[in-house]
């Protein structure tokens, strides 16, 4: 089949399987091209494994240390008719190098927030690695089925307290212009952290820990972002955004539960990056289109695989590493600096429909885009029959 991007809103609903391998074969090299990771772990379990900033950490740790991955994740499989998910793609590819580097891969395709496929995963640590020395919580999804009481919970994009009115880029329509958006109620509140706060996390240690498969000091981190004035309203300080401060919860819990096994547990804040993930939220396409701009001007601009490669490496396995008075690992400081911020700001007041393409970078936003579904790479024929039928 030729596979053509389908792009519906924010999502492209297929996938390139060759263009997905190219993308997961550049963060190999650029890993490979940087020192090993001193004291990397060994064994190293990603839920959230096949995209973005997970798939980014499971290719540091293994190209970057050596690591065997155990890899988590919920993609769909292709059929002769239809694409597999980007994903699916990115994980076949990330087994095929690493399998030809010598390196051990695993990866389980269901739902991380089940209990079955916790014990799933114990099983394949028992019998392939046993135990684990480092946990990636790399998740980013919109609902979650809560195994105690089978309630399925959705999570909800919406400032919290007042109604907030701001600029937008519609990737669709390419237009910029203004949103308003109603304050969440607490149910969409609660039903936001129920989602994407702590609390699957600390199933997943607890039945690790329980399990007998973490390693004496091993370390486990989960994914936030801060961000700044600019993105609070429908960021930081918005529903996703008390889903992150739960996240900080689950960390000190984490920290004072597990000393037997004396668990280090880190909440680590990365900067904003085109993913599937965050696409889909509004104001972040606008937002991330400037900041690239003034980020790549800076020559401060990174992707995961960059992002990915210093959190291993200057924080979670750096001798010293600088924590915040929230105990976090900061990673996303080239961003979140005032004299980047400032930049950001002022472009944020002139940006209009008009000015919109010579004041932001879309293009290297949208090429980001194109890439997380393995289009747009210059060096893949798109004119070519391929087979979907890609496996692991
Ligand atoms: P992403 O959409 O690229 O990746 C999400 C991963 O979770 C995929 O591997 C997907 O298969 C997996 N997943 C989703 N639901 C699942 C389920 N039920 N069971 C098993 N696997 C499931 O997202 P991302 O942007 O890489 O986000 C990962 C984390 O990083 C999130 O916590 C996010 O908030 C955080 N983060 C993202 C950004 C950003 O700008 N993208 C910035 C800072 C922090």
């Amino acid at each position: 089949m030729v596979i053509k991007p389908k792009i519906r809103g924010f999502i492209c609903t297929n996938a390139h399987p060759v263009g997905c391998a190219e993308n997961v074969k550049r963060q190999i090299e650029y890993v490979k091209r940087q020192p090993a990771v001193n004291d990397a772990p060994k064994r190293v379990l990603v839920i959230g494994s096949s995209t973005g900033y997970g798939l980014a950490t499971r290719i540091v740790a293994a190209f970057g240390g050596g690591a065997k991955t155990l890899g988590v994740c919920f993609e769909k499989e292709p059929s002769e008719r239809k694409t597999g998910t980007a994903g699916w793609y990115n994980t076949a590819a990330f087994h095929q190098q690493a399998g030809e580097a010598g390196l051990y891969a695993k990866t389980i395709n269901g739902d991380a927030f089940s209990d079955e496929l916790k014990t799933e995963v114990i099983e394949a640590i028992k019998a392939d690695l046993g135990e684990v020395d480092l946990v990636i919580y790399s998740l980013a999804s919109p609902k979650r089925k809560d195994p105690e009481s089978g309630d399925v919970f959705s999570s909800t994009l919406k400032p919290v307290g007042q109604s907030y009115t701001t600029k937008t880029y519609d990737t669709d329509k390419d237009k910029v212009h203004e949103i308003s958006l109603e304050p969440a109620t607490d149910d969409e509140i609660n039903n936001t952290v129920k989602v994407m706060g702590g609390e699957d996390w600390e199933r997943w240690i607890k039945a690790l820990h329980d399990a007998g498969v973490l390693a004496k000091g091993a370390k486990t981190t989960a994914y936030t972002y801060i961000g700044k004035k600019l993105t609070w309203p429908i960021y930081g300080h918005a529903t996703i955004g008390k889903a992150k401060e739960d996240l900080d919860r689950a960390a000190d819990a984490l920290r004072t539960q597990y000393t037997d096994v004396q668990l280090e547990a880190y909440v680590s804040s990365l900067k904003a990056l085109v993913t599937q993930a965050s696409s889909a939220i509004p104001v972040m396409p606008l937002y991330i289109s400037l900041m690239y701009g003034v980020m790549k001007e800076e020559g401060t601009h990174e992707g995961c695989i960059e992002q990915t490669y210093r959190l291993l490496s200057e924080g979670l396995y750096a001798a010293n590493p600088s924590l915040d008075d929230a105990h976090r690992l900061r990673m996303d400081g080239h961003e979140t600096n005032d004299q980047t911020q400032a930049k950001i700001e002022t472009l944020w007041h002139q940006v209009n429909q008009d000015n919109f393409h010579q004041l932001a970078d879309y293009e290297g936003y949208h090429q980001d885009f194109l890439h997380l579904f393995g289009f747009g790479f210059d060096n893949v024929d798109y004119e070519q029959d391929v087979d979907p039928l890609v496996n692991w």
